[in-house]
């Protein structure tokens, strides 16, 4: 893989002006997930998928991560009053979004995912790459593709009947569960304690949010969902759905190229 940072200007410029180069932007959050993992895995997530992605395209580089997100919400992460979730306001996050994607198309950078970690982030990110898009019009830059997803979306109903066998409670229920423990004790085992994995119920909420929130609402674990069935082997497996669905959508949309791998053979 292609660490955009770890390169050299010149090496860099070749790179970002080459007629098929594609940069990819992890967007992740710090933010807490359980008494039982580390505080990144929205960052590490997105940005290792990013990076066995790349190992399947030509000229694609990884950036670096954007390490801090939106706000967390109490139905999708437990909410933004835990200890060690740290946000941006949502314009501070949509102008970081703007300004990088106007300089990496400055650069000459013209295709450019947008890898999201974080569920809050995403219509901030929406919103940052039309800023940027209209002000690369007013300046007579109208050739710029950016892509936008969320890496969960890749996993298909066949993975999680696979994943789940009792029952599947929604990625928004996912926070610090199952999905998450998984993928971080494939990819960064060391960032996870199974030991200290809180077993409860999935967060039961109204369909409706109330500000200021009632922590209380939140499970003491900071957990949406209990990650018990967490393992190395679903991490494996998620990794792959993910990689080889991403790979196959960033080519099909951005290199023309009629190569199959054998990685998207194994696509769910
Ligand atoms: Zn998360
Ligand atoms: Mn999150």
């Amino acid at each position: 893989m292609t660490t955009l940072a770890e390169l050299d200007w010149q090496t860099y410029n070749e790179m970002v002006t080459a007629p098929d180069s594609i940069i990819f932007l992890p967007i992740g959050a710090l933010e807490q997930h359980g008494p039982h993992m580390s505080m990144n895995p929205d960052v590490l997530i997105p940005q290792a998928i990013a990076g066995q992605v790349c190992c399947h395209l030509d000229n694609a580089m990884v950036a670096p991560p954007i390490t801090y997100g939106y706000k967390s919400q109490q139905q999708s992460g437990g909410g933004n009053h835990l200890p060690g979730t740290t946000s941006l306001d949502g314009i501070t996050l949509t102008q970081t979004i703007r300004d990088v994607i106007k300089e990496f198309a400055r650069h000459g950078a013209r295709r450019i995912v947008m890898m999201n970690g974080h569920y809050e982030n995403s219509m901030f990110v929406v919103e940052g790459i039309d800023l940027a898009i209209r002000e690369l019009g007013w300046a007579g830059v109208d050739d710029i593709n950016v892509m936008i997803l969320s890496y969960w979306d890749f996993v298909g109903d066949t993975t999680i009947e696979r994943l789940y066998p009792d029952g599947f409670t929604g990625w928004d229920l996912e926070h610090g569960g199952v999905l998450e423990t998984s993928l971080m004790l494939h990819l960064y085992p060391h960032l996870v304690d199974m030991s200290k994995v809180v077993d409860h119920e999935p967060a039961m909420f109204p369909p409706y949010d109330m500000f200021p929130v009632n922590p209380e609402l939140t499970p003491p674990s900071g957990t949406l969902s209990s990650a018990r069935n967490a393992s190395r082997e679903k991490g494996k497996i998620l990794m792959d759905v993910c990689v080889g669905g991403i790979a196959h959508a960033v080519r099909e949309k951005f290199q023309s190229s009629p190569a199959v791998s054998a990685l998207e053979t194994g696509v769910a």
